[in-house]
């Protein structure tokens, strides 16, 4: 990678949050209590937070200013003006429905859109996204590039349909069977990767050409656009806010988590062009999330949501945030650390199959990473392996994935260069006694979703 000139936040620190800096002895009995799950750990035994960047941002001073301007009627807030304003402004749609937060957008849609026995096609899947598509009766279709599916792989737009895979899906079961087709800004299951320009205005007209939808899942799309103007040609003289308008313009509408990319600690929202449908997902509103202005969201939540959408859509805040992973990963890199490639948006993955070979794939290598990197540090990351990937429900074995990763999440503008320099620290310390690392026996495993609860010992 070519060299490039050092940056620095664009914003300096007005508040701080004391962090307790804790023991060894003392981080070896929260893990311990914690069933060496991360998810146990209290939030106060914890020095860096790498668990999620949803809802973990920290807000700047004109957002806190907007939460005083919270004007909590119950119909027609002016917040939500002022939040359907900066939707129409940096995202282009024209009606605006918030939700509590991005899972109350997507069950919206896939309620209004899809009839039994439908398939949806998407460029990968997310855990909501999908579960409210088969809830609804649809059948998920992954159409992403198979790029996408190998972590060494260096191509820079992993995020992108496979055309030829959409087009086989169309003559296989017929446009009327297709509502629309799920597209995801930098992909989050394939490590925060980007779609092209390009890609996205072929899929424009192939939709078009059979009448598909195109529906964005704008979670993370601002980050896409930074991408599109770092890598796609033609694109570095145009600002991320210009992009992001470019790429909502190929799309009918969005579902959106504003936890991520939205820079506020929670809320969502549903936007489309369409005004038949705009009617329907404000019906569908009132039942589910509360009436259409404000579906879930406090007043004060939709105002400082309005600027968060305002910074996040600033080239310097992308160049930071983006810049921020990038550094974190070209230190792992120097230090010889196996991480997923390219280095995507919002976090690192440590490939926890090449750094403890030794350990068996049933005795949770990913897993054991984590709480390593707990008990070195405070340092709390999280297991996407074996445990994350369930069992198969037909023989009731562990799944066994194909990728076995710790995933160090960044949260928006909260840590320093200096924190990412522990965590590169921290990771090298593991790194170099990893063969005195032994795995993990589970010993609690919940019916669902097992990663969140399960319990652990020591081999
Ligand atoms: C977080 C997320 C969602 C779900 O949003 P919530 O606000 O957690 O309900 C949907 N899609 C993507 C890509 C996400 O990262």
């Amino acid at each position: 990678m070519e060299s490039k000139r050092s940056w620095a936040e664009p914003y300096k620190i007005k508040m701080v949050e004391l962090l307790k800096m804790t023991t060894r002895q003392e981080r070896e009995q929260a893990i311990e209590e914690a069933g060496f799950n991360t998810f146990l750990l209290k939030s106060d035994d914890v020095y860096i937070d790498l668990l999620t960047d949803s809802g973990t941002s920290a807000m700047s001073d004109r957002q806190w200013a907007a939460i005083m301007m919270g004007d909590e009627a119950y119909a027609g807030s002016k917040n939500f003006y002022a939040l359907e304003d900066a939707v129409q402004k940096f995202y282009g749609y024209k009606n605006l429905v918030p939700t509590h937060q991005g899972r109350g957008a997507e069950h919206m849609l896939s309620q209004l859109l899809i009839k039994e026995g439908d398939y949806i096609p998407g460029n990968m899947y997310f855990t909501t996204t999908r579960l409210h598509q088969e809830r609804a009766g649809g059948i998920f279709v992954d159409v992403i590039v198979d790029q996408a599916h190998r972590p060494q792989d260096d191509f820079p737009f992993k995020g992108n349909v496979d055309i030829s895979k959409m087009e086989k899906l169309i003559s296989d079961v017929g446009a009327d069977k297709i509502p629309y087709i799920s597209l995801e800004g930098n992909v989050n299951m394939a490590g925060g990767q980007p779609f092209s320009m390009a890609n996205l205005k072929e899929l424009y007209t192939l939709c078009r050409q059979h009448d598909i939808l195109i529906m964005l899942d704008a979670t993370r799309t601002a980050e896409n656009a930074y991408f599109i103007q770092q890598r796609e040609d033609g694109y570095s003289d145009m600002s991320v806010a210009e992009i992001l308008l470019e790429i909502c313009s190929m799309t009918d509408g969005c579902t959106m988590s504003a936890k991520k990319d939205g820079l506020v600690n929670i809320g969502g929202f549903f936007a489309c062009n369409d005004t038949e449908l705009y009617q329907k997902a404000q019906n569908f509103c009132v039942v589910f999330e509360g009436l259409h202005t404000y579906g879930g969201m406090a007043g004060r939540d939709m105002q400082a949501l309005a600027v968060g959408i305002e910074e996040s859509v600033q080239d310097n805040h992308q160049q930071a945030r983006i810049g921020q992973v990038e550094y974190l990963g070209m230190q792992l890199i120097k230090a010889d650390i196996p991480i997923v490639r390219p280095i995507g948006s919002h976090a690192i993955f440590l490939d926890a199959k090449q750094i403890l070979p030794h350990i068996d794939q049933d005795d949770f290598p990913a897993q054991t990473l984590a709480a390593e990197l707990y008990l070195e540090s405070g340092i709390r990351a999280m297991e996407r392996g074996n445990v994350s990937a369930g069992r198969d429900p037909l023989t009731g074995n562990n799944r066994r994935p194909e990728l076995e990763l710790v995933r160090l999440t960044i949260p928006r503008r909260v840590y320093t260069q200096a924190h990412m320099d522990v965590v590169v620290e921290s990771v090298a310390e593991v790194y170099k006694r990893r063969q005195d690392i032994k795995g993990l026996t589970m010993v609690f495993e919940p019916e669902y979703l097992r990663f969140f609860q399960a319990l652990f010992t020591r081999k």
